[in-house]
């Protein structure tokens, strides 16, 4: 599971490709809402153009049909997986519409005089449609999106655009919706932050940090699947620590409390980024390596119970205690999907590792 804590997001900025996905995803739907809902309004206020020239209007029913173009932005919401490519065709769209209601403008009587406070909706956008992209490009957006009547209009593009009428409306509009954004922004992040956080507490086990087995069983059910479809094995390790209650008994419950942490310490130790380390209760543990076939797990197997022959606990009383563990391995077999099969070859192993005399390793092969 991906934190934020390496991306602080101040002021609502985050750079974090996972989080800028997971953003884009809890919007889609909205997105998709109002793009459809802006293609009809851009369309249909045609019927401005009406009242504002009758004449005129004419002359702008083919580029107020443009505006349906918003519908297949719209389904694209639905299909596009990628946010960089979603981010160029709706913003670049928008502000195409942006230089299209200019040239609607231009072929209307008094079009740019009583028009000039519909570039308003354009401020708005990063509100309505883009609410799933950065808060940076958002304000990218507004900033160009402001900026673009001003070059149509130097560039004669716009024709009887009154600069100075046009700025004293729109900017204020346009720096009003950035710090509209900003807030936004934060809000989402904050509301997200809280509910990784939320959803860490309840996949980890709070003594040791490792995952839970609510959070395990899943998982395990996923990486068969997912190493099934690709050809690839998966092997499971299960721990039980030796004489545990002796330990508990001999040095009391919280010493034997620091032997389960040491432990998943361990395990942590000993495995890679997408090996998941889990305690499934007591002081019983597994470790999932995916993508991993038995040979390669009975070394990582044969590191841990090394390991832990080699550590120390200090006891609460001040002394030194050693322990050691059993593990039992088992490989998925390709043909097999049943997460309860891999443990129940697991389990036999570690089984099979208490009886021929604790303090090793033994693989259902063996067993
Ligand atoms: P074996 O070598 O056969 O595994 O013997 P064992 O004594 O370790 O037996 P078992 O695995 O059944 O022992 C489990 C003990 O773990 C029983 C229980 O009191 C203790 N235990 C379970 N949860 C905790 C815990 O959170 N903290 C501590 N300190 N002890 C726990
Ligand atoms: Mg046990
Ligand atoms: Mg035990």
């Amino acid at each position: 599971m991906r934190r934020l804590e390496n991306h602080p997001g101040y002021f609502g900025f985050v750079a974090d490709p996972v989080y800028l996905q997971k953003k884009l995803e809890d919007h889609r739907s909205f997105s998709m809402a109002m793009f459809s809902l802006f293609a009809c309004m851009g369309t249909t206020l045609w019927i401005w153009d009406y009242v504002t020239d009758p004449a005129g209007a004419r002359n702008t029913i083919g580029l107020r049909l443009f505006f349906l173009v918003f519908f297949a932005i719209s389904f694209a919401f639905k299909h596009v997986r990628n946010r960089r490519l979603l981010a160029f065709i709706s913003m670049g769209s928008t502000l195409l519409a942006e230089v299209i209601f200019v040239e609607i403008l231009n072929r209307l009587n008094t079009g740019m005089t009583y028009g000039i406070g519909e570039f308003m909706f354009f401020m708005f956008m990063p509100l309505v449609l883009f609410q799933g992209f950065s808060l940076r490009l958002n304000l990218s957006y507004t900033f160009i999106a402001a900026a673009t009547p001003h070059l149509l209009a130097a560039v004669d593009f716009a024709h009887n655009f009154q600069q100075s009428h046009y700025a004293v409306l729109i900017w204020p509009a346009a720096v009003m919706t950035m710090l509209v954004q900003f807030a936004f922004a934060l809000n989402y992040l904050r509301r997200h932050e809280s509910e990784s956080a939320l959803e860490l507490a309840s996949n980890t086990d709070p003594m040791t940090g490792v995952s839970n087995r609510r959070h395990f069983m899943p998982l395990l059910q996923r990486e068969i699947i997912r190493n099934h479809r690709l050809g690839r094995r998966v092997s499971l390790l299960m721990l039980d620590i030796d004489h545990f209650k002796k330990i508990n008994d001999t040095y009391g419950h919280p010493t034997g409390d620091l032997v389960i942490c040491m432990l998943a310490s361990i395990c942590r130790k000993a495995s890679r980024e997408i090996d998941t380390v889990a305690r499934l209760g007591g002081e019983e543990f597994a470790i999932l390596l995916p993508e991993t076939d038995i040979q390669q797990a009975l070394v990582v197997a044969e590191r841990v119970r090394s390991a832990v022959e080699g550590a120390s606990v200090i006891s609460l009383s001040g002394k030194e205690l050693h322990f050691t563990v059993s593990i039992g391995i088992a490989e998925q077999p390709p043909e097999d999907k049943s997460e309860e099969n891999l443990i129940g070859r697991a389990d036999t192993a570690l089984y099979q590792a208490k009886t021929s005399g604790r303090n090793r390793v033994v693989s259902n092969l063996q067993t």
